[in-house]
């Protein structure tokens, strides 16, 4: 009668899932497996394809496995993001079991605080097709994510303690597609011959970069040298979520159908992208712009590094190796791993020119402004930034404990540094 109810359950939230119904409190499924699974809540994403007892004990303290994997929805092939919450599974131990093997290197990122902060349930060696949780007694609600998820409530807590300071002027870029606002930050010295454009969330997955906005933003304000100096002398403009509608639904964002956010440059289907292009190109007539768009990389592999797409212009290849060795000095005391020839060149890997050798990504867009200084995509990898002395050189196993972690503090840190690298750089 039990396994039968088992069956029942996890057929009816195959179905459930399917349909895009979410599994809730109502449904009589809920009296069988004690807890529930869903991604409903902003940022949310899992299907849940079947959930089964592990072993016969019933009761506290028994064990099930949950059978899950991304939400692709508009993403057409593979890809790797999820979010979810596990409420009243108190004092049971739950097996989660990904197919496609999505898990990171360092386990899930949890939170016990509905995704306010996170931490990594294991060092750099985690599977990448299961994680094992065992609630405690005050864990009613556990949210699961493949990183440090950061949305439109993380930014209004961090922004809180800057939008009225002299020089910072918060704004609406635009409205999204689903009409919501899409925040603007524009701080320093608008009359300034320098331009910093700073982008996060053009593939609204990758939600890593925005604790770098935070430290560079953190620097920028705290009354440094460094600080005061780019206050001085830099207009910066910040979209801290080019993807508004993408992260606060919890899609992929990454390769959606027809185009992503950074592959739109040149057709301009989405508005964040037509605001961007019509802020920046009157501006960098009369001013010198760097742009830095960021993203993550894959979510572990060979690829699961920090490091600079190079720009396609072989000036502004110079410039940014200048900046890159820097930054690679000022981040040699930080805990991320960061390297200058950690850098992707023209011809490898993904780095290859744009589709017909049209403009279409965020990064080529700032390559063709007028005085730029340079335009470069970086990648902050999701957990765990390897060493890796060159691209062509054997790179090291994913699994390995010599990649420094990367979270909420290690990535501000990273930005704050980003902030004295570009001082640097800019008043050489
Ligand atoms: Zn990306």
């Amino acid at each position: 009668m039990f396994k039968k109810l088992f069956r029942i359950t996890a057929t009816t939230i195959v179905l459930l899932a399917l349909s895009g119904i979410s599994q809730s409190a109502e449904t009589p499924v809920a009296s069988a497996i004690p807890f529930t699974v869903d991604a409903n809540f902003p940022g949310g994403n899992i299907i849940v394809d079947k959930i089964k007892a592990n072993g016969s004990q019933a009761g506290k303290g028994q064990s099930f496995i949950v059978h899950l994997r991304p939400d692709l929805r508009d993403t057409p092939k593979y890809w790797f993001f999820w979010n979810f919450q596990v409420k009243s599974a108190q004092g049971y131990k739950i097996k989660f079991v990904f197919k496609p093997a999505v898990v990171g290197s360092r386990g899930p990122a949890v939170s016990v605080d509905e995704g306010k902060t996170w931490r990594w349930l294991s060092d750099a060696n985690s599977p990448a097709d299961h994680f094992v949780y065992t609630f405690a007694k005050n864990e009613s609600n556990v949210r699961f994510c493949l990183g440090m998820y950061y949305m439109q409530s993380h930014w209004d807590r961090f922004i809180a303690d800057y939008k009225n300071r002299p020089g910072m002027n918060i704004s609406v870029l635009c409205k999204s597609r689903k009409n919501r606002d899409v925040e603007l930050a524009r701080f320093g010295n608008p009359d300034a011959k320098f331009g910093i454009l700073l982008t996060c969330r053009h593939h609204s997955c990758e939600m890593v970069p925005n604790y770098a906005l935070e430290g560079i933003i953190h620097e920028v304000f705290s009354g440094s040298d460094d600080g005061k100096w780019l206050m001085a002398n830099v207009d910066f403009i910040v979209v801290p979520f080019v993807d508004k509608d993408g992260v606060e639904d919890g899609d992929q964002g990454k390769n959606r159908r027809p185009h992503d956010h950074n592959r739109d440059y040149v057709d301009e289907i989405y508005p964040e992208v037509r605001a961007i292009k019509a802020l920046i190109t009157p501006l960098a007539e009369n001013k010198q712009f760097a742009v830095i768009d960021m993203h993550c990389p894959g979510c572990r592999g060979n690829d699961e590094v920090t490091y600079f797409y190079e720009p396609y212009t072989q000036k502004l290849r110079v410039q940014l190796r200048e900046f890159c060795q820097i930054l690679q000095k000022k981040q040699a005391s930080g805990t991320m791993n960061y390297k200058e020839t950690n850098n992707l060149l023209v011809g490898q890997g993904a780095n290859k020119p744009d589709g017909k050798h049209k403009p279409i990504r965020c990064r080529y867009f700032g390559e063709t402004l007028p005085n730029v200084l340079f335009s470069a995509t970086l990648e902050i990898a999701y957990a765990n930034a390897m060493k890796r002395s060159s691209w062509s050189s054997e790179p090291k196993d994913a699994s390995s404990k010599e990649g420094s972690v990367v979270d909420a503090n290690s990535t501000r840190e990273l930005g704050r540094n980003v902030a004295r690298a570009l001082r640097e750089y800019l008043g050489r």
